[in-house]
């Protein structure tokens, strides 16, 4: 048993789940943050390094535009309002994957404040979630505990690359919401859309902590909560959160106090434990980056950058759901990308394609599969088109266009009509044709022609799948239909 509505029973006491979460998303730029080291995963350790990276004395930042640029249309992406002026700060501590003793983050004074994201709950419907701020800092290295025996190995490849860190409010009710919650900022944010960043969870450009208390449902106070970490993956923060959510129930049912503290997941076990306390009382003096002016930007420059976005999901659905009469469900399926929904705008608005439900259905039903990444259709909008077209015109069937699909999407080139003939997949729906088949199955079949004749309608069925067996399915359904009609006739 998993997440429930709006919590859960401990004894007499319904709980709810309260849920915030910290996003650091990596943006994805050429260079890093305030050097001009590569920014690239998976090159060989401490091969993208420099005096800014590496923390070296006298060294000076410089900040990196394009950075600023995606970090900017992630918040507007977020509906957040961008501050024409914001400060860098120290962030100050001691961990050995950090050279300056110190990260360059943003304070009391962030770029962005005040956003919002929509998903739909599983357990509420469509839920909006706010986002306190976004600001801009750069990465740490990465410290490595497992490449020499008793020592620890530090790559500051990642060090300075840059990073947007995304708080929202504690408006998440469930660990499913909390995915669902990065699902859709994922979308957002990823390649689908707005493409600030590869949101790859495995590689580490989406990096997520999350907070969780409970309280008696209804109530609105907020509890001490605890810090979970250590999630890899979107349904490790799921397992996570229903760990930590579960040992929270049970500790109160015993009567005991939750305790503020970081929990570590740990993905083989599926369990939360407690790191020592010790770590919870940071202090980390946060100072203004003197090495820094402020970050000012102006009203001219934001505007251009908000008007650059892209349409977002949520938009493009409810536009779809009213210009092609889809229902929430269908336009969810072809707004998964920016580019698959062009690509079924395109197709609806090729001539004879048919109305928008029925380009619904070829794009969800045949389009889709030939996709290997979910993201993009690999066949020109022209050719599927074609094939649409053949299909309307009663010269393939939907089984036949299936098949046609994946040779046409290795060989654009060649003309769908081409390629159908081709296979021999072209309907036949010429009488005679059909008539031979009619004539040669009910030759084949004189037991059950008898007993469709004394009453037994349904054999009709295995009739019309006997001649298009005999066709090699070349055969239009409804012609034979009709000659089955005809020849069976008393
Ligand atoms: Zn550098
Ligand atoms: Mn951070």
């Amino acid at each position: 048993m998993t997440a429930s509505a709006g919590g859960e029973r401990a004894g007499a006491a319904p709980w709810e789940t309260v849920v915030g979460l910290e996003v650091h998303v990596q943006l994805l730029t050429r260079t890093k943050m305030f050097c001009g080291c590569s920014a690239k995963y998976g090159d060989p350790p401490n091969t993208n390094v420099c005096p800014v990276c590496l923390g070296l004395p006298g060294a000076l930042p410089a900040p990196n535009e394009e950075a600023v640029r995606l970090a900017v249309r992630a918040a507007y992406a977020l509906g957040c309002t961008v501050h024409g002026r914001s400060v860098f700060a120290r962030k100050n501590y001691f961990y050995p994957d950090l050279p300056k003793g110190y990260q360059i983050s943003q304070f009391d004074e962030p770029l962005a404040t005040g956003g919002a994201l929509a998903f739909v709950s599983v357990e509420r419907g469509p839920v909006t979630v706010r986002i306190k701020r976004l600001h801009l800092e750069e990465d740490a290295g990465k410290s490595f505990h497992d490449r020499v025996p008793g020592k620890t190995a530090v790559d500051f490849n990642r060090s300075g690359v840059p990073l947007v860190e995304i708080v929202s409010e504690p408006d998440l009710r469930s660990p499913a919401e909390a995915r669902a919650y990065l699902t859709v900022l994922k979308q957002v944010l990823g390649p689908g859309y707005v493409k600030v960043s590869n949101c790859n969870m495995e590689e580490g450009s989406l990096r997520v902590d999350a907070n969780l208390s409970i309280r008696p449902a209804g109530s609105t106070e907020l509890r001490t909560r605890t810090e979970v970490k250590n999630l890899n993956s979107f349904s490790g923060v799921e397992r996570a959160l229903t760990a930590e959510r579960e040992r929270q129930v049970a500790a109160t049912g015993r009567g005991e106090e939750i305790v503020q503290a970081t929990m570590l997941f740990d993905a083989a076990t599926g369990a939360v434990r407690a790191t020592r306390s010790k770590e919870e009382a940071q202090d980390y003096r946060y100072f203004p980056e003197p090495d820094l002016p402020p970050l000012v930007l102006t009203e001219r420059w934001l505007a251009t950058e908000k008007q650059a976005l892209p349409e977002l999901p949520a938009a493009k659905r409810e536009r779809f759901e009213k210009a092609y009469v889809l229902s929430g469900a269908e336009s969810v399926v072809v707004t998964a990308t920016a580019a698959i929904a062009d690509y079924f705008e395109a197709l609806v608005g090729a001539p004879g394609a048919g109305s928008g439900k029925e380009v619904w259905n070829w794009v969800a039903n045949d389009l889709l599969s030939l996709s290997a990444d979910g993201e993009t259709i690999p066949l020109p909008v022209a050719r599927a088109s074609e094939v649409l077209q053949l299909a309307r015109a009663g010269k393939l069937s939907r089984q036949a266009a299936r098949r046609v699909l994946p040779d046409l999407a290795a060989r654009p080139a060649d003309a769908a009509l081409a390629v159908a003939e081709r296979l021999g997949l072209l309907q036949v729906s010429d009488g005679g044709a059909i008539d031979g088949w009619v004539r040669e199955t009910l030759e084949a079949h004189a037991a059950e022609v008898a007993r469709y004749r004394a009453g037994e309608a349904k054999l009709m069925g295995f009739l019309v799948g006997q001649v298009m067996k005999r066709s090699a399915g070349k055969a239009d359904p409804k012609a034979v239909s009709a000659a089955l009609a005809r020849a069976l006739k008393p």
